[in-house]
């Protein structure tokens, strides 16, 4: 894969052929792809996916974990629900990750992601350690797939994630850096956020957003890539000084127009490349 390879997030939902074909039309080389019902990660069915990706020369990065009872209406309501922090559907959950994990080795994927929900900033909190020992297990059964577990950004501050890692201590912990979430959360500046989690950076969400809410806008819309507070420049050039040479998966989440957010934003990678690395 070339340095800095374009991608978008895609999903099977009633089946790949269109998407991929989309996906081919945009002119990206990888995706990230949201892990699909159990009944599209069955071995016959992930052969087949396998065989798809490969035919349109697409390569998957990272294949993404969520739940189909994720509710991201308030931050309070992704406290209670999102990832594997809800006590009371971490077991049921991890049952899935580790599934996943699976399917991802299957599909010759080499990364599984997710949002792990809000971990207890206080390591004195006993959520704290239960919550180190279910990534412990995450992180446990993808090395066994030869995989890296990637965390998503935002949900705690960097020095947070940091410390959260450190505690997990399993080498094929990483991070999916996604610097529009940590202005949504509000968890702080996502460039200073790159100096203290930058090493653990193995793919990067090319995300954008604002910090001021016009009325009536929901907390967590996004904004086109290059048109909100991300500084989208700054921070592909400290990801090039971390030697950060994984994918730019753009990530444009409720738009009106995706299509034509995505477009955009690709066409400003391309000249944020030709700028930064003279490629
Ligand atoms: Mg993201």
């Amino acid at each position: 894969m070339k340095k800095w390879a374009s991608g978008i997030f895609t999903s099977i939902r009633g089946g790949l052929g269109a998407g991929l074909e989309s996906v081919r039309d945009l002119g990206v080389s990888t995706v990230q792809l949201h892990a699909p019902a159990a009944d599209h990660r069955s071995p016959e069915r992930t052969a087949q996916l396998r065989e798809e990706f490969a035919r349109a020369g697409i390569g998957v990065t990272v294949v993404f974990a969520g739940f189909e009872d994720d509710d991201y209406a308030t931050v309070e309501r992704v406290k209670q629900t999102v990832g594997l922090v809800p006590k009371d559907r971490r077991a049921r959950r991890l049952a899935e990750v580790l599934e996943i994990s699976d399917f991802a080795r299957r599909l010759e994927v080499e990364a599984i992601g997710m949002h792990l929900g809000f971990v207890p900033p206080n390591s004195a909190d006993p959520e704290f350690d239960a919550v180190v020992a279910v990534t412990r297990q995450v992180c446990d059964h993808c090395a066994g797939n030869h995989q890296r577990f990637h965390l998503e950004t935002g949900q705690e501050t960097a020095k947070e994630l940091l410390h959260f890692i450190q505690a997990v201590g399993r080498d094929n912990l990483a991070v999916n850096f996604d610097p529009a979430n940590m202005i949504l959360y509000g968890a702080g500046n996502p460039l200073e956020a790159l100096d203290v989690v930058g090493p653990y950076v193995k793919s990067v969400h090319c995300k954008d957003a604002s910090y001021t809410r016009k009325p009536g806008q929901p907390w967590y819309e996004d904004a086109p890539l290059g048109q909100g507070d991300v500084n989208i420049e700054a921070c592909l050039r400290k990801l090039n000084e971390l030697g950060y040479a994984g994918a730019l998966t753009i990530e444009r989440e409720y738009s009106p127009d995706q299509a034509g957010d995505l477009k955009a934003a690709l066409a400003l990678l391309e000249s944020l490349r030709a700028k930064i690395l003279g490629a």
